[in-house]
């Protein structure tokens, strides 16, 4: 009997497809690969994604589709292809979770949260006929997680990712993953992720989690365990993950964390004076103290590990002085890899609730202007200045922290802090990642394949 055949797609986004960008900078939709892995075996399952393939269009029974805020808009118009087809399409991921009713009148099924609980009975409906145009998922605990199906990724990402974790407690205003993931932390057993990652063939992983030591004395073991495994099992990557400051409070975590091959972990510094952290109920930042955060840099460059730290731009209690304070902090602070991103409301959140509700969305005619959610560009009004002086103003910040001379002055700092040139050379990665994001167009100081290439080759 012919297999039935799904197609699943990651849409281009309209802000990194047409400039300069490296395909070195993308991750593979993880997503896409889990939903692979729930299908039943008599399925034909192919993964495109836009930002390497040119869409051609093919014959499916069933359409997938992922998408973020930023790149809904070309979900929206994939769909309308395959609708006057006559093929059926189903949206997932965070922008369709948080606006099912918009999602509703460009697809025939929303799937809703995380969707573990769900594609089977999605399928299952499908066969019989009887696809419903709604699926809720469920927070289910991380045990036995499906495998994502890597082999139907395309070969060319250099990174792998893997996830092992989900959800939140903290309540940060401009955040949607406690919203999408849920505030509970959970965890996949260990012996799990170390099996999954076995299975891993590139040598650079990205860990995805929000937060990989969580917030517990016993999450910071659970990751101690992990780490200890990855070396016990003799499981040689280089990676970089997500954590929160605490991360230094063990230096066990970042010992074996070092030992296991981590180079760099990015930090939701946010901003570096205790005002703004208040306006965003960055509790956890709060809690530690600003005066603490050379301290945490410092420990992290102990073990041979970078700093990226994540910086936002355009709090209401920002004055234009205020953003080149921060960078200036971003600049003389022991960060090596600085992400500057302009606060931006995305749907579901506190902010854009609270902003929606002050009448000061700019860009307001959805879902076209969702394009414009990309963090780069203005789309609200400040509460301190006129947009357009502080779309200026980051501008002539992005010039300060971007600037070639400095990024490679930053980057032989990190070599000095971190004694580590893979360190180094990750975050001045991450660098100019970032720069060409915000200078589409404009070339890099230095190739980042060549550094990629002599940090595979180690
Ligand atoms: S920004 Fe980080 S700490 Fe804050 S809610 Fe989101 S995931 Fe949690």
């Amino acid at each position: 009997m012919k297999k039935k055949k799904l197609i699943l797609i990651n849409p281009w986004n309209q802000y990194t497809k047409h400039g300069y960008y490296d395909t070195h900078a993308l991750s593979p939709p993880l997503a896409l690969g889990i939903i692979a892995s729930l299908t039943p075996p008599d399925w034909e399952i192919e993964i495109i994604d836009e930002n390497f393939d040119e869409f051609k269009f093919k014959e499916a029974d069933l359409v997938g589709i992922t998408a973020v805020t930023a790149n809904i808009n070309r979900a929206y118009e994939l769909s309308s292809i395959y609708r006057k087809a006559n093929i059926p399409t189903v949206i997932g991921g965070i922008h369709a979770s948080m606006l099912a009713d918009e999602a509703a009148t460009f697809f025939d099924v929303v799937l809703i949260g995380e969707a573990e609980s769900t594609w089977r009975h999605l399928i299952n409906d499908f066969e019989k006929g009887k696809l419903k145009n709604r699926y809720q998922g469920e927070l289910l605990p991380m045990v036995n997680m499906p495998i994502p199906r890597r082999d139907l990724f395309h070969p060319y990402y250099t990174y792998a990712n893997i996830q092992t974790t989900r959800g939140c407690p903290m309540n940060c205003d401009f955040c949607s993953v406690h919203i999408f993931n849920g505030s509970r932390y959970r965890q996949r057993p260990v012996e799990e992720v170390l099996d999954e990652l076995e299975t891993i063939p590139q040598d650079l992983v990205y860990f995805v989690d929000d937060n990989i030591i969580g917030y517990s004395r016993q999450s910071a073991e659970r990751a101690i365990s992990l780490f200890k495994g990855m070396i016990g099992r003799g499981i040689k990557k280089d990676w970089y993950c997500q954590a929160s400051l605490n991360v230094a409070d063990n230096e066990e975590v970042l010992k074996y964390a070092a030992e296991s091959g981590c180079r760099m972990i990015l930090i939701g510094i946010e901003s570096e004076k205790e005002e703004q952290l208040q306006e965003i109920n960055k509790k956890l930042n709060l809690k530690m103290g600003i005066e603490k955060y050379q301290e945490v840099f410092d420990r992290i460059h102990k073990y041979g590990i970078s700093v990226l730290g994540a910086l936002i731009y355009g709090l209401d209690s920002d004055s234009k002085q205020d953003l080149f304070d921060r960078t200036q902090f971003a600049i003389d602070s022991g960060m090596d890899a600085m992400q500057a991103t302009i606060v931006t409301p995305l749907p579901g959140t506190g902010l854009f609730h609270r902003i929606e509700k002050e009448n000061r969305l700019l860009s307001t005619n959805f879902p076209e202007d969702w394009k414009h959610y990309h963090f780069l560009e203005v789309v609200h009004k400040p509460a301190k200045m006129q947009s357009r002086e502080f779309m200026d103003a980051m501008q002539e910040n992005w010039s300060i922290m971007y600037n070639d001379k400095l990024l490679q002055k930053k980057m032989l700092r990190s070599l000095k802090a971190t004694r580590n040139a893979k360190a180094a050379a990750w975050a001045y990665l991450s660098n100019v990642e970032r720069h060409n994001l915000v200078f589409r167009g404009i070339k890099p100081p230095l190739d980042p394949n060549i550094l990629l290439k002599g940090l595979q080759n180690d």
